[in-house]
């Protein structure tokens, strides 16, 4: 495993992205932690904010009612009205001249014997006053009056001593003062007798029963965390008003930051599969270039480089291999041809550049392969030049050789392209000749005997006559090939040889010495 940088690469990209999902999950729970905390901390201050405030509106009201209580007037009037049947109507206007501007709802005066003096058309608040007011000399409590839920508060009012009646003033929980509670945030759920919301700012609220479950309530498929607010000190009245919290708003709000969180992750993981396929494509190119080069050089070739124009480290190497892979190129050509030029020298004589002596023993064997393949005859016609030693006395050494030079150029023009030319010895040479008989070889023998005769050798002194003698012999069949070289090479010596008496410039076949020995 990871042994190329490729999967090296892939592999840390991997961790990278494995670590970026890791902090994004962690942060993404944190987050629903923290939203579930803060929901928690929310729905508590919210509680206990409007629970003082409450808490203040229900002093204020015991204040205005105390403020009744202590007038003496009113206690006068009370005293009147009850002890000495007084007009009702003296104490109403006395209680609206001097209180009409007290905010409340509803305001009733009871008489002792629980009969209403003022507000009897309030029959049930002047009975819940009745049944809740016992020996006590104030107090307060709440009740769901005919139009709404009402804070009632209430003060025993005395008159030289002895308790004249009862004074009730009441706040409204209605609308109108839920509105003035929504800045509060939060939904608000008042509850009345039947166990029904009777008042509610949460829409769809109002009317059904009221069931919590769990500290969960349900409305239209919606979840609300619902907390009481206890309002006095009973059970029943601690139950009347309920904040709730919303369970879809603060999803919602998670599922926002989740979504952001997984476009974060995406992004984020596409950025680093990116990244890792920028370093793959930018790292392993060039890498596996070099590693194709270096695997054709392994394999012996010297492929071309093309340089890069890119100035980082990778390249740079690359080009330096391109550089290298030049000179490489160029001294291996100039190998070659030095290794050409020796092979030539190897095989050519230097003064006529003819066939030497040694390729004759490579060559001859693929030449009587052939000739056999194609069922022909090699021939053979060994040449000595006539009284050559007497040119070299006359006309110097260099002349010698440039005649030398002269018999070479001539045995060229005068052979085939299919026929192979060698200088055998100091003015020596053969000239092998695939033929379709024996006597295409004397015939070229002949031409070459004649040539040499009419075209002389033309050196910086006068022209320079030249002959030569000429023996011919073809290979024989069932030999060895170095055994017919060996034959056809003694061959043709004897029939040079008998030229040579004969009287020079003359062709002579072997097949006719051993004729006339034989005969
Ligand atoms: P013939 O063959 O007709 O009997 O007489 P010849 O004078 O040619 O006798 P022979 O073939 O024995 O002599 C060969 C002479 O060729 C001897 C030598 O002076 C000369 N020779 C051999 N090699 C060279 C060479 O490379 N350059 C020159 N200039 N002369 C050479
Ligand atoms: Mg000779
Ligand atoms: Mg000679």
């Amino acid at each position: 495993m990871l042994h190329t940088y490729h999967a090296r690469i892939i592999f840390y990209n991997a961790l990278l992205m494995v670590f970026l999902i890791s902090i994004l999950a962690y942060t993404h729970i944190y987050s629903r932690n923290v939203i579930i905390e803060e929901a928690e901390i929310y729905s508590l201050n919210l509680s206990n904010l409007l629970r003082s405030n409450i808490e203040m509106e229900k002093e204020k009201l015991l204040h205005y009612t105390g403020v009744v209580r202590d007038d003496l007037i009113i206690q006068e009037y009370m005293f009147i009205t009850t002890e000495i049947n007084g007009e009702k109507e003296a104490l109403w206007s006395l209680y609206r001249r001097n209180f009409g501007w007290l905010p409340v709802q509803r305001t009733a005066f009871i008489a002792n014997d629980g009969k209403a003096i003022i507000g009897d058309e309030h029959s049930d608040l002047i009975q819940v006053i009745n049944a809740r007011t016992d020996d006590a000399s104030e107090g307060t409590f709440y009740f769901q009056g005919k139009e709404n839920f009402e804070r009632v508060t209430w003060a025993r009012i005395y008159f030289q001593g002895a308790p004249r009646g009862i004074v009730a003033l009441t706040h409204p929980l209605d609308r109108a003062w839920l509105e003035r509670h929504r800045f509060f945030g939060g939904y608000y759920l008042l509850i009345d007798d039947s166990g029904r919301i009777s008042l509610s700012n949460l829409p769809g609220a109002e009317g059904r029963q009221f069931q919590p479950d769990n500290g969960l309530i349900t409305i239209d498929k919606r979840a609300y965390h619902v907390r009481a607010i206890p309002l006095g000190d009973t059970d029943e009245e601690s139950n009347r008003l309920w904040l709730a919290i919303s369970e879809q708003e603060l999803l919602d709000k998670l599922a926002h930051n989740s979504d952001l969180i997984l476009l974060l992750a995406l992004v984020g993981g596409t950025a680093i599969l990116i990244t890792g396929l920028l370093i793959i494509r930018n790292f392993n190119r060039p890498l596996q270039q070099l590693m194709q080069i270096t695997q054709a050089v392994a394999d012996g070739e010297l492929p071309k480089l093309q340089k890069s124009s890119e100035t980082n480290e990778i390249n740079a190497l690359l080009n330096r291999f391109a550089e290298m892979l030049t000179a490489l190129r160029s001294k291996q050509a100039e190998i070659e041809r030095v290794h050409r030029k020796l092979e030539e020298n190897a095989i050519t004589d230097a003064l006529t550049g003819l066939y030497n002596r040694r390729h004759l023993t490579d060559l001859f064997p693929k030449l009587l392969a052939q000739a056999r393949r194609e069922r022909k005859w090699l021939c053979g016609l060994l040449l000595d030049l006539d009284y050559f030693k007497r040119i070299n006395d006359e006309h110097g050494h260099p002349a010698g050789d440039r005649c030398l030079t002269h018999a070479g150029e001539l045995l060229r023009e005068l052979s085939r392209a299919s026929d192979y030319i060698f200088r055998i010895g100091g003015e020596e040479f053969l000239v092998l000749s695939i033929n379709d008989s024996a006597e295409g070889a004397l015939v070229l023998a002949e031409k070459i005997r004649r040539a040499f005769e009419v075209k002389e050798c033309k050196t910086d002194d006068p022209v320079i006559p030249m002959t030569t003698s000429i023996g011919v012999s073809c290979a024989e069949a069932g030999y060895p090939a170095k055994q017919a070289l060996s034959n056809l090479l003694s061959q043709t010596d004897k029939a040079l040889y008998r030229a040579k008496a004969l009287g020079r410039n003359r062709v002579v076949a072997f097949k006719e010495i051993e004729e006339t020995t034989l005969s």
